[in-house]
């Protein structure tokens, strides 16, 4: 029987840990300090817990923490981690260096269910959820851990798929027991998984991201089979329903495939599908996969698809393309 995880549980749960292992309550507040703040990788670490309380603890439950089984760096400095998770399964974190920001681009699933055909994890289907302690481990075991600055849930699998366990890890976050971070360093992105959705704009304050790629149902079905559960018109509906002009954001992900989504077209349609909601566009360059027909835009139709929306009021920038030579971008992470 695998032991339980201490990684990911709140004060009061590690409190009843603490109790279990025969040790004062107020050893919870210290275990979620050693785990949440001091990011320890051991027992033997929790030095003000007495040698004996370690071993019991030691013997009940495991931490949850894990080193990477490898990574990678770009030439961009963009570095690639890869963890084992649900057993044999693999994924991938990306830490993204700008400045002086560090964004994490973390995993929720192994695989994922949703089956976008530009996309090298969908292709991989779905081998199941990580738990709390495998999503809070990717910020835990890279060497950058204590310089994180933000995250986005934008690695592999759909966050809204994963749903509880996704916001418990947010809870830890930004708890201030636990990483203490604002919600607005936080962003998940989604291809618009509905209940769940809603319940994510109800329920947390972070900044949300939505992969929409194309503003023609018909056309965007070809591409991202969700289409044909969750209209994209609806999911729109749904936050603008959503306050979105004080500290949360929305976005939109484009990815501009040539010949596919970028022409005046569909930008006309997505300036009107997105009109009087507070958001931006990310243009985002689709980075070539195999056995795949389409290649990427030409730049001069990405500016001149960005252009056309901002001149009609909807922000609009081209995401500056990171790691793409260790198989880092957006698209591309397949857990190998
Ligand atoms: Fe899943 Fe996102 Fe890839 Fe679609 S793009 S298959 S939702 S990981």
């Amino acid at each position: 029987m695998p032991k339980e995880k201490l990684l990911g549980k709140n004060p009061d749960e590690l409190k009843a840990a603490a109790l279990a292992a025969g040790l004062p309550a107020f050893a919870g507040k210290q275990l979620a300090q050693w785990l949440y703040v001091r990011r320890v990788r051991s027992f033997d670490e929790m030095t003000n817990i007495s040698k004996a309380g370690r071993a019991k603890l030691a013997e009940l439950y495991e931490l949850g923490v894990s080193a990477p089984l490898g990574s990678i760096s770009s030439s961009d400095g963009t570095k690639k981690y890869l963890f084992g998770v649900c057993g044999s399964s693999r994924v991938e974190s990306v830490m993204i260096p700008d400045g002086e920001r560090r964004t994490l681009c973390v995993s929720s699933q192994a695989g994922c269910k949703m089956g976008c055909r530009f996309c090298m994890t969908g292709r991989q289907g779905w081998h199941g959820n990580l738990d709390v302690a495998e999503i809070l481990n990717q910020y835990i075991s890279i060497d950058e851990s204590l310089e994180l600055t933000n995250t986005v849930f934008m690695g592999m699998g759909e966050p809204l798929d994963n749903y509880d366990v996704v916001m418990k890890a947010i809870e830890v976050l930004t708890a201030p027991w636990g990483f203490a971070w604002s919600p607005k360093r936080i962003t998940l992105s989604t291809i618009g998984v509905m209940p769940a959705l809603r319940r994510y704009l109800d329920d947390c304050r972070c900044h949300l991201a939505v992969s929409l790629h194309n503003p023609f149902p018909e056309e965007r079905v070809e591409m991202m089979p969700v289409q044909k559960a969750f209209d994209e018109k609806a999911v729109v509906d749904l936050i603008k329903q959503y306050d979105f002009t004080g500290q949360r954001r929305v976005s939109f992900e484009y990815t501009m495939f040539d010949g596919w989504n970028d022409d005046k077209r569909h930008a006309d349609a997505l300036i009107r599908m997105l009109r009087g909601l507070e958001c931006r566009v990310n243009l985002i360059r689709f980075h070539k996969i195999p056995d795949f027909p389409y290649e990427c835009s030409p730049q001069g139709r990405m500016e001149a698809f960005r252009d056309r929306l901002n001149s009609n009021g909807i922000t609009c920038t081209i995401r500056a393309s990171r790691g793409e030579d260790i198989l880092a971008a957006c698209g591309m992470l397949a857990g190998k």
